[in-house]
């Protein structure tokens, strides 16, 4: 058993995980910027330390100052929470070698899955179809031409290294295509330190579909069934749902089958994701895998009623998983929207400072995973995800119920937030019936717009 655990993140993530580990006796520590200090998972966590300051490459991701402070606290594991150090090689390795228990896959499962040229290989040789593409990373502007024409345009070119929606270009032409490759290349040299790009076919309209899956270090598997992510804005998801309305159970046990024969492939161990994209004649393609906890992943902790923090933990404890797939089935509908400090009225642009007045929702069926509280002032270095608000029902109709109601309860003040643009969707008559697909909300307010 791990007796104290340092976290090595921020923000909600950093309090979920506090709140599990204080459920199951284990202490924490939160390693922390100066921009953080007035955050609730510092006044939550049992012990504090200071990594350095704002700037995330001084602090969050400083692997030398994460280390000092391990040793420091004398902590015996890291949970990285996501984003950060969560897939990062080096710092798994470095964790591996000073034998600091990294809560999270080993190294060798994030190099396989990390890089989604190498994955998509990976995960084709073994049987799981993958959308049409270049068979790994394209070596010239010829090469991306032919392999354009083979696969017919639309097409997207796409880094890597990449993540978080960037390193992405749509091509509908040969012509826009050369653009496409030099600017993907240099987002990627930038953000991912990588300039590898490949290729794939534009899928219209797809849905994304993702299945959260459990591995331990004794080979034993687990599927938490699926979440639908399909409703986002630019490449970006925004509500989550579990499970998916678009999918019955025949179709829920194949991409089940699916994602495991991924895990499998690597010898996975910890909570991963693996993301498809669903075509319009219901054909499920490997997209990439996520080797790490989810932003989303509280709909599905409510709708199998699992502790997937918990899980993670009792794995990199060597411990077998607790549950057997045939005590995993899904009950009630759960919906989560991320709430962002964005201004919806203004391209979403971020909405950083002080929160002058914060009045949360409640009641049956509403969890809210946040670390803000009134006169908290967002900083401005991070993402801009304040909460998460989720909502539980027994069917898809209550969970809407509830969400709309919740919507209506909270106020935010002193920041912008999407609030205001959920309570569009969770009034949009399509939406509520399920039928929404990537690029719908790109659809709606140009809709809005031409009105
Ligand atoms: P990231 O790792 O940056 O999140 P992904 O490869 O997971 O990138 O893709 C993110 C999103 O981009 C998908 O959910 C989907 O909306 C869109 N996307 C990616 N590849 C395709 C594709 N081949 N066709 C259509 N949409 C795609």
């Amino acid at each position: 058993m791990f007796s104290k655990i340092l976290i090595a993140n921020r923000g909600e993530i950093a309090l979920r995980v506090i709140r599990t580990c204080k459920e199951l006796g284990i202490k924490t520590v939160i390693a922390y910027s100066s921009a953080d200090r007035d955050s609730l998972p510092v006044r939550y966590a049992d012990e504090r330390i200071c990594i350095g300051p704002g700037e995330s490459v001084e602090s969050y991701l400083n692997i030398p100052h994460i280390l000092s402070a391990v040793e420091a606290t004398d902590a015996d594991a890291i949970h990285p929470g996501y984003g950060f150090l969560a897939e990062s090689i080096p710092f798994v390795e470095v964790c591996e070698a000073s034998h600091i228990s990294f809560i999270g896959p080993t190294a060798s499962n994030i190099q396989l899955m990390g890089d989604k040229s190498l994955a998509r290989q990976t995960v084709k040789r073994n049987g799981v179809p993958v959308i049409p593409g270049s068979d790994g990373v394209v070596k010239s502007l010829e090469e991306a031409k032919e392999i354009a024409k083979a696969i017919k345009y639309p097409i997207i070119v796409k880094a890597s290294g990449g993540g978080g929606g960037r390193g992405m270009r749509v091509v509908r032409e040969e012509e826009e295509l050369k653009s496409a490759v030099l600017f993907c290349q240099e987002e990627a040299k930038v953000a991912f330190d990588n300039p590898n790009l490949y290729l794939e076919k534009y899928l219209e309209r797809p849905r994304h579909i993702e299945v959260q899956i459990l591995g331990d270090s004794f080979g034993n598997y687990l599927c938490l069934w699926e979440r639908d992510c399909s409703l986002q804005r630019r490449h970006q998801k925004l509500i989550e749902e579990s499970p998916s309305p678009l999918i019955n159970q025949r179709f829920r046990r194949r991409l089940a089958r699916l994602a495991l024969k991924v895990a499998k492939s690597v010898n996975y161990t910890s909570a991963g994701t693996v993301e498809f994209l669903v075509d319009s004649n219901l054909f499920p393609y490997f997209l990439e895998m996520n080797t790490r906890i989810q932003v989303e992943h509280p709909v599905t902790e409510l709708v199998t009623n699992t502790d997937i923090i918990r899980e993670q933990i009792r794995i990199a404890e060597g411990e077998k998983l607790s549950l057997k797939q045939k005590d995993v089935s899904i009950f009630g509908v759960a919906m989560e929207c991320r709430i962002n400090a964005e201004d919806p009225e203004n391209d979403f642009l971020p909405s950083p400072g002080k929160i002058t007045r914060y009045l949360p929702p409640g009641g049956p069926g509403i969890r809210l995973d946040t670390h803000i509280y009134e006169g908290y002032t967002v900083p401005a270095y991070y993402d801009s995800l304040l909460a998460k608000l989720i909502a539980f029902g027994k069917n898809r109709q209550e969970a809407i119920s509830r969400m709309q109601r919740a919507l209506e309860e909270t106020e935010i003040e002193g920041v912008k937030t999407t609030i205001p643009f959920y309570r569009k969707v969770f009034a949009n008559p399509q939406y509520l019936k399920g039928k929404y697909y990537v690029g719908f909300i790109e659809t709606i307010l140009e809709n809005e717009n031409d009105k």
